[in-house]
């Protein structure tokens, strides 16, 4: 403000002493004030933290996605157990890969927890060859199904609060939050959102979050600035997945993006 203040002095002097100015002179000084103010105070940006404002953003951002591209069908997979197998293995690769390696489970009658854990690990890493990194991912698929019948499997998971369910879940070694919360939300049918690579990528580009902020940070944003519907997170996730392989690329195709006149971002 004491800067502000130096640079303004000298020309509220000069206009004090107007009457002796010529008008151009006069309307030139007014305009370098007005600059200077508007200077210290910039336009307000967007306040995405206001409940209201906030909520209605991510819900208009929901409602534009599936008017362009429809009900996703999310999770693919026949079962709950399925979706968390699914959900170990599509870390770091695309779903088709997770859909080879779980194929093979399934031809070698291996889909299941018991299965799994009784499996000599080589073995079970090659079938899951296809969906990458296969040897880490078939240690942690172990730990994870060996956590699993240790507490009872589904029947016995499906019975604890979401938050006990999820600090389980956290502790087998190779689940990670975003894991964790995809087997919450698409095997157990629980109200937690999604963050992922996508998600941050999106809503930094749209203006709406900080896409560097902590995992725990943003997924609360998301839980309390929508209405607690594991139908609403289940097609958002799916919506913000398809939107992000179809037009908000690394390279965003954003001529054809159905949210492009609300992005910050939009080329
Ligand atoms: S306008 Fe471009 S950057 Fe913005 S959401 Fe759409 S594709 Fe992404």
């Amino acid at each position: 403000m004491i800067n502000l203040w130096e640079r303004l002095q000298p020309r509220m002097n000069l206009a004090f002493h107007s009457r002796l100015k010529p008008l151009p002179q006069i309307v030139e000084i007014t305009i370098s004030v007005v600059i200077e103010l508007s200077r210290a105070w910039p336009a307000p940006t967007k306040d995405v933290s206001t409940a209201k404002g906030y909520r209605m953003s991510l819900q208009q951002v929901f409602d534009d996605l599936l008017a362009a591209y429809g009900p996703q069908h999310w999770w693919p997979g026949d079962t709950p157990f399925e979706v968390m197998v699914g959900a170990v293995l599509t870390q770091n690769t695309a779903w088709g890969n997770v859909e080879k390696a779980i194929a093979n489970l399934q031809k070698n009658d291996a889909l299941s927890a018991e299965a799994i854990v009784a499996c000599e690990h080589d073995r079970l890493a090659a079938w899951l060859k296809p969906s990458g990194y296969f040897n880490i991912k078939a240690t942690r698929l172990q730990n994870f199904c060996r956590w699993y019948l240790a507490q009872g499997g589904f029947e016995a998971l499906s019975q604890r609060p979401t938050d006990e369910l999820r600090h389980g879940l956290l502790s087998v070694n190779g689940v990670g939050p975003e894991t964790a919360d995809d087997m919450l939300l698409y095997a157990f049918e629980r109200p937690v959102f999604v963050i992922d690579a996508y998600t941050r990528r999106l809503f930094s580009r749209l203006g709406l979050l900080d896409g560097k902020l902590g995992y725990e940070t943003l997924r609360g944003h998301f839980e309390t600035a929508l209405p607690v519907d594991v139908a609403l997170f289940n097609e958002y996730h799916a919506l913000i997945v398809r939107h992000a392989k179809q037009a908000c690329r690394k390279r965003p195709l954003c001529e054809a993006c159905p949210l492009a006149v609300d992005c910050m971002a939009a080329g």
